[in-house]
């Protein structure tokens, strides 16, 4: 198809998610001409309701807290909860809690809404948005990327060209995926199946707007509660497991629910208001991330689990750094070259290696042990409370994370002392991984 016309911006976004909508707002409001490409529509369904504490300065700082806040379906969230398969084990842990000063409380959103009210603040800033547009093909003049041919709603190809390009593309990993820069983790595959649902058993008091999470056999499921007391529900399984479990995600969901029972007690009686959507395989590591006058931000640098809720928090800190390197970048020499985005790049790769092993932990029974019976001592609670409240920006983020690896540290104790018959605290039965 021939080009039909040709574009220009001087940053250039793909993905309107929280990552892309959050580099449109900072760079357009710094002066910069700025360009989101966004394929669906908005408002559109996403994954990725539960957000942390730490996210929201950074609303502070685009002016949208009160607007996200106030949006119909938020819902305050105090800490998280975590159960046993089948109930027997139960911890919650509270944001107040945290090391000082803790950020005490975050937000469960509905991302239909959330997403619209930070794609609106960009355009409000003054980014352009094109929706319904979807990028085809990078063009790269030598190691540098010179824009993205696209297709408009109509169908026509266009060439847009570009001094930077911001890769937020979310999961699809554009620029990655085309590059052969993408590669699944072999060891961590999983999958998820989610619907939103009424009549789902909450618990009483504040612990209601919390998100739980329930281990299931080789997998956990998220309950995720909005203002209307509908309920996001998902089952994170492995890949292999689903697919030995069945054909839909209907039938999928059902049995993992059937085997948890925890789940089953809350669920029953309850009414899926969504025919329940499937995730697959959205677990990848992308080998690079920046570039000359390119970097990736949000899920396009990668993702592991989200058992943890960290990837809106990752989206928004790393996208918002990449606005902050391109401004300066532009202003000092009026282009973009990997050197200037290599603060961006290292706290993506920063941020990744902190919370990939915390998820990974997650999936060690040993450390699952501790977690279910947090010891008092060397402030462990609270080290873990400000991991989960993503409290790991602030100066002196060695010193509160410190007590985190000191966890891991017991963990490896632990493991051992089963092996020899004297565990330092009770093992669980069972955990995500399929059993201690
Ligand atoms: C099962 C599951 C549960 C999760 N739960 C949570 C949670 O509770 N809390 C949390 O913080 N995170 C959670 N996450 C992670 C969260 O969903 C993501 O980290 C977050 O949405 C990333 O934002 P983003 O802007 O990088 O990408 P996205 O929000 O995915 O936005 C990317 C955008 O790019 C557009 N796009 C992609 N390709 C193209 C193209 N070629 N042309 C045009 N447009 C394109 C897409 O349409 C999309 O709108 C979860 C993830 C999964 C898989």
């Amino acid at each position: 198809m021939p080009v039909a016309e040709e574009h220009s911006a001087d940053a250039l976004i793909l993905g309107g998610g929280p990552a892309g909508s959050t580099a449109g707002a900072l760079l357009a409001g710094a002066g910069i001409e700025t360009l989101i490409i966004e394929g669906e529509r908005f408002p559109r369904f996403h994954v990725g309701e539960s957000l942390l504490p730490h996210t929201l300065p950074l609303l502070d700082r685009l002016g949208v807290h009160e607007t996200v806040r106030t949006l119909p379906h938020t819902r305050r969230k105090d800490g998280a909860s975590f159960v046993t398969h089948d109930g027997g084990k139960h911890v919650a842990y509270w944001f107040e809690n945290g090391l000082p000063p803790a950020i005490p409380h975050a937000y469960q959103v509905r991302r239909d809404e959330f997403d619209l009210a930070l794609l609106a603040n960009a355009r409000r800033c003054g980014a352009r948005v094109l929706e319904g547009w979807r990028a085809a093909a990078p063009r790269w003049d030598g190691r540098r990327v010179a824009g993205l041919t696209v297709r408009d709603p109509e169908g026509r190809e266009q060439f847009i060209s570009c001094r930077v390009f911001i890769d937020a593309s979310g999961q699809s990993s554009f620029l990655a995926s085309r590059m052969g820069w993408r590669f699944p983790y072999p060891m961590h595959r999983k999958a998820a199946a989610v619907s939103h649902f009424k009549g789902v058993w909450l618990p009483p008091g504040r612990e209601a707007g919390n998100i739980t999470i329930v281990l299931a056999h080789k997998g956990w499921f998220w309950l995720i509660p909005f203002a209307d007391d509908t309920v996001s529900v998902g089952a994170v399984l492995d890949v292999e497991q689903w697919r030995a479990q069945g054909s839909s995600p209907g039938s999928i969901f059902n049995a993992a629910v059937e085997a948890t029972p925890e789940v089953a007690r809350r669920l029953a009686g309850a009414e899926a208001l969504l025919p329940v959507s499937a995730i697959q395989n959205f677990s990848y590591r992308v080998m690079q991330v920046g570039g000359e006058g390119f970097c990736l931000v949000g899920d396009a640098a990668g993702f592991l689990d989200p058992v943890f809720s960290t990837g809106v928090f990752l989206a928004t800190t790393t996208a918002a750094s990449a606005a902050q390197d391109i401004i300066e970048a532009l202003a000092r020499h009026g282009r973009v070259d990997a050197a200037d985005l290599a603060p961006t790049t290292s706290l993506t790769r920063s941020l990744q290696r902190l919370f990939f092993s915390f998820i990974r932990a997650y999936y060690d029974p040993h450390f699952l042990a501790f977690f279910f019976n947090p010891h008092d001592a060397l402030d462990i609670p609270a080290a873990i409370v400000s991991l989960l409240a993503a409290d790991v920006l602030r100066p002196g983020r060695w010193r509160r994370t410190s007590r985190y690896r000191a966890l891991l540290a017991l963990a490896r104790a632990q493991r051992w002392g089963v092996r020899l018959g004297r565990p330092i605290v009770e093992p669980l039965a069972a955990g995500p991984a399929g059993g201690a």
